[in-house]
């Protein structure tokens, strides 16, 4: 939100995700048609908003934490990009080599095209191929060893058009876990709406199988609703890894290229 704020789209991007008013709230469940076990507390984009509208101008966050998911954080951001005269996109363009020298880096693309530039920064995610040609490598925790999301597990982007309404009437959260002997999920609100990011180790990640992970939504919910499975993607939750330099040279890293961290269980 930091750097949102310096190019001046932080409050666009505030505007994406939830509805302002809605909790960001931790909740679990038995199941989302039983009981409540507990539940975090947190403000809504509109409480923590207020509050930084009546802070003192010393006040060290002028841009709280924003929930919003990616999806609709880098729909905007591709939106904002093709809006600036010094940015070109160049959709389907796959750097494969990374070559530096003295005073520059040359890069080779999928399509046999080179590329000389003075500097370069390496933004492309967790397995970066800059990184590695900078032979820079990672240090810290690769996985996590424990019963809920720990070793693989699956992320997945559902449709729930009843659960809200039916279920969770008066008891809106962000991230709503279910707990009980069958399954252990966790649903993350994404619009407020119908549309959800699930978690899951209970389903394996890398044979997909929509009924299966519909099956494990209903025994999350205690009841029988419609799922619709917009996506899905298997991942490893837990990872901590930090790269041991973040630059070598003409090179340099920034995000996931520097750092991977997805964040365990209940803060994910
Ligand atoms: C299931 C899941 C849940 C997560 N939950 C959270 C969360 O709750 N909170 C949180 O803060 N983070 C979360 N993360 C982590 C978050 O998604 C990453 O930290 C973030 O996406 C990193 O951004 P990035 O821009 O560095 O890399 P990416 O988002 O991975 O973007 C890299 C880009 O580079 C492109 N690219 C890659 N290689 C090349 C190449 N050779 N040539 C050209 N382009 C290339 C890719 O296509 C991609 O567009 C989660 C991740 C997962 C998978």
């Amino acid at each position: 939100m930091e750097h949102y704020r310096r190019l001046g789209i932080a409050d666009r991007v505030r505007a994406l995700g939830l509805p302002r008013e809605h909790p960001t709230d931790v909740a679990y469940f038995t199941r989302y048609s039983g009981f409540e076990l507990a539940r975090l507390p947190m403000p809504s984009s509109l409480e923590k908003s207020s509050q930084v509208a009546c802070a003192p101008q010393t006040d060290q966050v002028p841009e709280p934490l924003h929930r919003a998911n990616q999806m609709y954080v880098e729909r905007f951001l591709v939106q904002h990009a093709r809006t600036r005269p010094r940015i070109s996109l160049r959709h389907g363009c796959r750097i494969e080599e990374v070559l530096p020298d003295a005073d520059g880096v040359t890069l080779r693309d999928n399509r046999g095209r080179t590329l000389r530039a003075r500097y370069a920064v390496g933004c492309d995610g967790g397995r970066s191929v800059v990184r590695r040609a900078a032979a820079i490598a990672y240090a810290g925790q690769a996985s996590l060893d424990q019963d809920i999301l720990g070793g693989r597990a699956v992320a997945a982007h559902l449709r729930l058009p009843t659960l809200r309404q039916k279920l969770l009437d008066g008891r809106e959260a962000w991230s709503y876990w279910a707990v009980n002997k069958e399954v252990v999920i966790n649903l993350i609100a994404l619009d407020g709406a119908d549309e959800y990011c699930l978690l899951t180790s209970s389903v394996d990640p890398d044979a997909f199988d929509p009924g299966r992970l519909a099956r494990v939504v209903r025994a999350a919910a205690g009841t029988d609703l419609p799922v619709q499975v917009l996506g899905r993607r298997p991942w490893t939750p837990g990872v901590a890894l930090v790269a041991e330099s973040f630059g070598a040279g003409r090179v340099f890293l920034a995000g996931d290229a520097a750092h991977l961290f997805t964040p365990p269980a209940a803060s994910a």
